[in-house]
């Protein structure tokens, strides 16, 4: 695989050359290759069968890229599980994806039924061999697994090819002004594919990772710190992320003089972002990009020029790169002529295959169309003289802050718990922005006096099960879940019941 062969060339040739850091870990080319190699040889002793999942668990140590590469250079996908995942979806995460082994990069203890788990914190790998090339993952298997947010409860497993990934990242590395070894800025934990937009283009490139930990973006002062002296020159992130930094007037340029790039993708860029963008970084060039996690990070993209801004009240996100087709077709799937709204279908080498044992769903979602794979988005979209326009989602699936979430996933998770007759999730959003979710509950028997403990003991419940950021802001108490004329629940109503 070109990506693999482009790294090994990168730590033969510039050994020392820095390819992941974070505020207290440096790796440079020559570790990253040499410890990959031979863990992927260890590896593959333990699993020889390849293609089993393996499971990496940490957050962004530097065993993170380490292991991931050993994954795929012993021919196995990797599934990259950052410690903010409760560990009961860890768990099924684990059990649902088949996982033969779970590599644990942090220093907690794991332990999981009939699954083998490696600490590779420390782990010496000096006797073991280097891995040959033979064994790496070829262009149709596997490479990554990347769990999203299921409507039905649990999260779902969007598998990535090696040709998928290859596909994106030459995309990234010969449509965008990357460069070559530039320092990149990866925001996103690994479990999130808009880090992938960072971490393959920056190794195939010979570039510098530079990861932002949580324990450093909850803490502004630490972090514009780090980013003052990071020497940064492609920034990617959410929206979200860079409307955080806002508030400080001095991010700027000043803070940040090498940088060249912005690259957004996973939410609406909002103009009036790219607007102040542009003033405080005048030298740097801004680039949209769309896509889901199912067709590899990003199909389209648009440099946000002065003129861009000029003429459009809301950003496109993109021409669709080169080797990506994108209708837009209606409720029955027929296409639409260019310039009417529908749901926007991509098909190319960028999808995938399909999500991890689950034919269902895949069947769904997944087709064919002119002999290429096809992902319907469930995003509605308009195309106006071959550029695309996102219009929303024409299902529950939302981002919050950037991360995606089925709304219905969250009821799922409120609707078990045993406070709680019936839930719907209600997103407050003044503006184009969702700022957070209200769960507008009906409550069964319990034994509190005051809704804040109620309140309390569903927050505890669920966050035994989902993650910290889709457990909802706020919750409002009803006596019933108003219904519409076919027996579904009322959204509307709700809404207008939660804010009145
Ligand atoms: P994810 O799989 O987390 O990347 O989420 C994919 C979804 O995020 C898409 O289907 C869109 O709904 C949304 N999305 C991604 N990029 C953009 C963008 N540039 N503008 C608007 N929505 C976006």
């Amino acid at each position: 695989m070109k990506l693999l062969t482009q790294i090994a060339q990168h730590a033969a040739r510039n050994p020392e050359q820095i390819a992941f850091r974070t505020e207290d870990e440096v790796l440079n080319y020559r570790v990253l290759w040499d410890r990959s190699s031979r863990l992927a040889s260890l590896i593959h002793t333990t699993q020889p069968e390849r293609q089993t999942p393996v499971v990496v668990y940490g957050h962004m140590g530097m065993d993170m890229p380490i292991s991931f590469l050993a994954c795929v250079q012993a021919g196995h996908p990797y599934i990259p599980v950052d410690i903010s995942i409760p560990m009961e979806r860890v768990r099924l995460i684990v059990e649902k994806s088949g996982a033969g082994l779970v590599i644990n990069t942090t220093d907690s203890m794991l332990d999981f039924d009939n699954v083998t788990v490696l600490d590779v914190q420390g782990l010496q790998l000096e006797q073991e061999e280097l891995i040959s090339d033979g064994y790496w993952v070829k262009p149709d298997e596997v490479f990554y697994i990347i769990y999203t947010s299921g409507s039905t409860g649990n999260p779902k497993g969007v598998q990535i090819a090696a040709a998928n990934l290859q596909s994106f990242t030459d995309w990234m590395t010969d449509d965008f002004p990357l460069g070559q070894g530039k320092v990149f800025l990866n925001q996103a934990p690994f479990s999130f594919d808009l880090s992938v937009m960072d971490f393959y283009p920056a190794l195939q490139s010979g570039g510098t990772i530079h990861a932002l930990e949580k324990a450093v973006t909850n803490k502004p002062k630490i972090m514009f710190e780090n980013l003052s002296r990071s020497g940064l020159q492609i920034w990617t992130s959410t929206p979200s992320f860079v409307q955080m930094c806002f508030p400080n007037p001095d991010f700027n340029q000043k803070m940040l003089p090498e940088l060249e790039v912005f690259l957004f993708c996973g939410e609406v860029l909002p103009l009036a972002v790219a607007k102040e963008l542009k003033e405080r970084f005048p030298r740097a060039r801004i680039f949209n990009t769309y896509g889901p996690t199912e067709a590899t990070v990003a199909v389209t993209s648009i440099e946000i020029t002065e003129d861009l801004l000029a003429k459009e009240k809301a950003l496109p996100v993109g021409y669709p790169k080169s080797d990506m087709s994108i209708l837009v077709v209606d409720d029955s799937g027929n296409p639409l002529p260019e310039g009417e709204k529908g749901e926007l279908i991509l098909a190319g080498p960028s999808v995938s295959k399909g999500y991890l044992g689950e034919p269902l769903l895949t069947e769904n979602a997944f087709g064919m169309v002119n002999g290429m794979n096809a992902y319907r988005t469930g995003d509605a979209g308009i195309i106006r003289d071959g550029l695309v326009y996102c219009q929303g989602r024409l299902d529950y699936q939302i981002k919050l802050h950037g991360y995606r979430m089925e709304l219905e996933e969250i009821e799922f998770h409120l609707n078990q718990s045993e406070y709680i007759k019936a839930a719907i999730i209600i997103p407050y959003a003044p503006s184009e922005e969702i700022e957070y979710l209200i769960a507008a509950v009906v409550p069964g028997d319990h034994k509190f006096e005051k809704e804040y403990q109620l309140t309390a003991a569903i927050r505890k419940d669920l966050a035994l099960r989902l993650p910290a950021y889709m457990i909802p802001r706020k919750f409002t108490y009803h006596t019933a879940i108003p219904m519409t004329m076919n027996g579904k629940a009322d959204r509307k109503k709700m809404k207008e019941e939660v804010f009145a």
